[in-house]
């Protein structure tokens, strides 16, 4: 009898097997249907011998209730699913919940129905319905589609459709997607840049080669990568290119359009299911090409990957926080070797363990040095707020004001750089000093005066702002302490009335189309002055950008964690690199209180490289990643203390190994997160242990009731 060894996408399940009807055919990796009690279960066949389990008897097995119609998951991708779940001790049901997708996505409708405008002029005209319309000339897409290109609400579109102005038309999702075309509109590259992009393209088709792309802001590192996707294209292999923020997937497909005569497809957390599905669908048979995503793009099922590129590898939001805690940047190494195909990390500031592992030999480096086209690199100069300080109650040194109206009567844009959303970190009661404190973790709330909110920025919670304080009732008291972005833009508002801002958080670009429209306003000159968190850092690139302030240099660096410093030059670097990108020379001004910091004074001298070499010494005195090994054991329930009782024995049954150290159970640095205490433990062990395995075998040995959860987060990036 034919038997089948099936992981299902449910993690509380181990691999179950299945009996094989005869007319079916199951090999490893074919995704399937299987029964489950009276429920049904999407799973994926295994090679038995890679998942030992219990012997079942033949007589006592179900069949399989049926298979689908797409490509099996093939043999590279279950082995990275395998590498994955062991490294980042997780299940294997869970990482394949990241390449299979729930059922509906896979088959959903092959038929939808898009609409177009059909010229007709409704009766009744509002504004919204004029917007729409001028919006939508020659467009076709679903309501939600054409509703979210036009900035206007679902009902406005169904009130077009039934004024006959929009008409409906069948369409088959399956509809073959545009080709990009590698020589649509090659760019004229430097000769820096063309001997990257031999470099890099020659790699293509010649099996795992990991590059480090280490070029300098605005030195071209897109258009020389675009050359290895060229050539992936020539040999008909497909890409995955990896972006750290969805917000940044827009500007990216524009200028890939511009280069390939077409987009690429896209991923990412807001596609809808019938995108959802045709992407899939797409992606596993190969007619995708290219494609661009969030991490979650790392996991899906290409039929034929050539090439994947990681564009900004140093972001932190590449370190997935839920679910399955991986870091996408090592996650797109490890796929790379399993699939035999090159992998370009691309940054200007590429993180510690990626230039170590250059320095050590195992990723090769291929440097830009040059900004394009002659722009120079812009001047940094630090403002020391003990000479210069802000008068009170502000946050701008006199010096970066002067700049800033400087800047504006030169026509030029500048940016203040604060990464802090909202009016004011912290709100308190001037009567009775009482502290607005998250009900559900242990957080200031932030006050969000645009919003008109209180809002905790780990949960989501949110309240009106209260008239009086509700400890001492005391009305009108409530202050504001600190600066978040708000509060700076109410600054420039009242020292240059006349300046037009334009304020850039996740708050408000939370899409790709406010993203588009925020580009398309720089452009365009309609912003003087942008005021924005780490969000502005990355990849703009505005000619007419000529003047960055870094409100608060120190601010990175409080708290003291492992990379405060590396991440603190990151942000810096980046966000200066958003000065003087064109002919105009550009200028940052970093506010601190302590100019002889190391990390302000290689900033300021541009001293990258003895930053680097400093910091990497710390790690290794320390024995910290990359040259030690750091995992966080993190107990959480709702009840304090059944979460302390279930770490402290976790804390007793530790295993004494040589080379491992093992701290606390003590409170996890957010204490209380989403109505859970949390409680850690933390483990250091020697770069040659494997800790991973030390780790299950603890764990194995210990129960806990269902109130309580254990996660473990290999490879922490802070903490
Ligand atoms: P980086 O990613 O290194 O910061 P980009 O790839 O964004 O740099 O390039 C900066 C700007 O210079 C972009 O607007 C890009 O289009 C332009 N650019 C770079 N190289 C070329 C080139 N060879 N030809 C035309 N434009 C270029
Ligand atoms: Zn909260």
């Amino acid at each position: 009898m034919n038997r089948a060894r099936v992981v299902t996408l449910n993690a509380a399940l181990g691999p179950l097997d299945y009996r094989v009807p005869d007319d079916m055919h199951v090999e490893p990796g074919t995704v399937l249907v299987a029964p489950l009690g009276p429920r049904q279960l999407l799973g994926v066949a295994w090679e038995p011998e890679r998942l030992p389990t219990e012997e079942v008897g033949d007589n006592r097995l179900r069949p399989i209730v049926g298979t689908l119609d797409v490509a099996p998951i093939a043999a590279p991708l279950r082995r990275l699913a395998e590498w994955t779940a062991d490294y980042y001790l997780a299940p294997l049901a869970s990482v394949l919940r990241m390449i299979v997708p729930s059922s509906s996505a896979l088959e959903g409708p092959r038929q939808l129905t898009e609409y177009r405008p059909t010229g007709l002029v409704p009766d009744r005209m509002t504004p919204q319905r004029l917007k729409a319309l001028a919006m939508l000339e020659g467009r076709q897409g679903t309501v939600r589609e054409l509703a979210d290109h036009a900035g206007v609400s679902d009902a406005v579109m169904r009130g077009l459709v039934n004024a006959g102005a929009l008409e409906a038309v069948a369409v088959e999702a399956d509809r073959p997607l545009p080709c990009p075309d590698p020589d649509f509109a090659p760019p004229d590259l430097s000769e820096e840049q063309t001997e990257a992009a031999r470099s890099l393209s020659a790699a293509i088709g010649k099996g795992f080669d990991p590059v480090l792309l280490d070029g300098v802001t605005g030195s071209g590192k897109t258009e020389v990568y675009f050359e290895a996707i060229a050539e992936a294209l020539r040999q008909d292999k497909q890409t995955l290119v990896l972006l750290p923020e969805i917000a940044l997937t827009e500007p990216f497909l524009k200028r890939f359009e511009a280069r390939f005569g077409c987009a690429p497809v896209a991923w990412h957390s807001d596609l809808r299911s019938s995108q959802r599905r045709r992407a899939w669908r797409a992606i596993a048979s190969g007619e995708a090409k290219v494609t661009v995503g969030a991490r979650s793009a790392l996991f899906l099922p290409y039929a034929n990957l050539g090439l994947i590129v990681v564009d900004e590898a140093h972001e932190p939001s590449f370190k997935q926080e839920d679910g399955v805690q991986y870091h996408a940047r090592d996650v797109a190494v490890m796929r790379g070797k399993f699939e035999d195909i090159p992998v370009i990390l691309s940054s200007a500031t590429p993180a510690i363990e990626t230039r170590h592992m250059v320095e050590i030999g195992r990723y090769r480096e291929v440097t830009l040095s040059n900004r394009y086209a002659g722009a120079s690199m812009p001047e940094m100069r630090a403002i020391d707020l003990t000479q210069d300080p802000p008068p009170r109650g502000r946050w701008l040194a006199p010096s970066l004001v002067a700049e800033l109206e400087a800047n504006l009567e030169r026509g030029e844009q500048s940016l203040l750089f604060l990464n802090r959303r909202g009016f004011a970190p912290l709100t308190l009661c001037r009567h009775c000093g009482h502290r607005f404190q998250c009900p559900n973790c242990t957080a200031w709330m932030v006050e969000h005066r645009l919003m008109h909110r209180l809002a905790c920025h780990h949960c989501g919670h949110v309240m009106p702002p209260p008239k009086a304080c509700p400890e001492c009732g005391e009305e009108d008291s409530l202050v504001a302490c600190g600066p978040g972005v708000e509060r700076i833009a109410d600054e420039v508002a009242a020292l240059f009335p006349e300046a037009r801002t334009a304020i850039v958080t996740s708050d408000t670009i939370w899409s790709p189309a406010r993203a588009a429209e925020f580009v398309a306003s720089m452009e365009a000159g309609a912003i003087d002055i942008v005021i924005g968190t780490q969000l502005v850092t990355k990849g703009y690139h505005f000619p007419n950008l000529t003047l960055v302030g870094a409100v608060d240099a120190d601010l990175g660096l409080a708290g003291g964690d492992l990379r405060a410093a590396e991440r603190s030059f990151q942000q810096i670097q980046q966000v200066a690199g958003r000065a003087g990108r064109g002919d105009k020379p550009g200028r940052v001004l970093v506010q601190t209180h302590e100019p002889d910091a190391p990390v302000i004074a290689a900033l300021v001298s541009g001293d990258a490289p003895g930053f680097y070499a400093a910091e990497t010494e710390a790690r290794r005195d320390a024995a910290m990643p990359p040259f030690g090994r750091l995992a966080a054991i993190i107990v959480s329930a709702e009840i304090s203390a059944d979460a302390e009782a279930v770490a402290r024995r976790i804390g007793h049954a530790a295993p004494k190994v040589e080379g491992m150290a093992v701290f606390g159970p003590a409170p996890a640095p957010l204490a209380m997160l989403r109505g859970r205490h949390r409680q850690r433990l933390l483990v250091h062990a020697a770069r040659s242990l494997d800790v991973q395995d030390v780790i299950r075998d603890w764990l194995a040995g210990i129960e806990w009731s269902s109130k309580v959860r254990v996660a473990v987060d290999v490879d922490p990036y802070s903490f």
